[in-house]
């Protein structure tokens, strides 16, 4: 596998890439690399493309110093998995390269209500950064598609109309979540809990397949919202939100209604660590 630190040295791989003929499959994380990363690498492979990762902690998506400062950082531990799923290339820049002093590259459109609720409500500013850091990176690596997980549901909502608004050329492919065996979501934030907060935490998941069983069974969304909450509280766990959303506008739903796309999405902390997670209820 190809280690980039240099956006040059990267463009020049790159080019020689698609020179071949060959199709640029990008999937960017921030590290402490997990088997849900793996299934990013893997589903460009899937599909031919040359996948290439990216791992960068963006600082301008922490809205808490402490979160940034504690992210879990394990690079060599990173290039082994992804030379072992066979990922070509990777780009390890520096917060420098990505962000050259003195030029502004903040993305400034304005998303609305997709930025205002749930993760936008409790972290002021950071779709903004995600945002910012998404369109860098698709500048610097002008991939054919761009490979993102459903984990970050709202992200990949926001991710979709910024391509959509600012029409980009790449296709985005969303992938679905991978979870452990008792259905805790995979996070590189998942090493920082307790092993009693890691035996607490899968109750994320019994809680938002509750609420697909009540969803479907037509429970009203209040009173089942009022049962995932409580579900989490009684498992040790402080609920930030449970949200059940219309999968493509982010807007509540109230009730059960024939082909919507309905997603209900839930952050949590579990101790001093916030897990996010999400669980479509209907596909549109
Ligand atoms: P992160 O390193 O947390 O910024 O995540 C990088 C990419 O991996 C994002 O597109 C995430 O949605 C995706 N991802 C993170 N965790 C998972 C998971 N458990 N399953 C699938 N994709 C994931």
């Amino acid at each position: 596998m190809h280690v980039f630190k240099k956006i040059t040295d990267l463009r020049a791989w790159l080019s020689e890439q698609r020179r071949r003929g060959e199709h640029i499959g990008f999937a960017p994380t921030m590290g402490a690399l997990h088997e849900g990363h793996l299934s990013l690498i893997r589903a460009a492979k899937a599909r031919g493309d040359v996948a290439v990762a990216s791992i960068f902690v963006n600082p301008l998506q922490f809205n808490d110093p402490e979160d940034l400062r504690r992210y879990p950082r394990m690079p060599e531990h990173d290039l082994l998995l992804l030379e072992q799923v066979g990922c070509a290339a990777l780009f390890m820049p520096e917060v420098e390269e990505v962000y050259p002093q003195g030029e502004d590259l903040t993305v400034r459109l304005d998303f609305g209500h997709l930025t205002q609720v749930m993760e936008g409500r409790f972290r002021p500013g950071h779709f903004q950064g995600m945002a910012t850091v998404v369109k860098r990176l698709l500048d610097i690596v002008k991939p054919s598609r761009l490979y993102m997980g459903q984990k970050d549901f709202q992200q990949l909502t926001i991710v979709a109309e910024m391509l959509r608004r600012l029409a980009m050329p790449v296709e985005l492919v969303a992938c679905p979540t991978v979870r452990e065996p008792d259905g805790l979501a995979m996070s590189s934030r998942n090493l920082r809990l307790t092993p009693a907060m890691r035996s607490a935490a899968p109750a994320i998941f019994r809680a938002l397949t509750a609420a697909k069983t009540d969803f479907l069974n037509r429970t009203p969304v209040e009173l089942l919202k009022q049962r995932a909450i409580q579900t989490l509280q009684s498992a040790g766990l402080q609920p930030e939100y449970f949200e059940v959303v219309d999968g493509h506008t982010l807007l509540p739903v109230e009730h059960w209604q024939p082909k919507q796309f309905v997603v209900a999405c839930t952050a949590a902390w579990a101790g001093d660590v916030r897990l996010i997670d999400n669980l479509i209820l209907q596909e549109g």
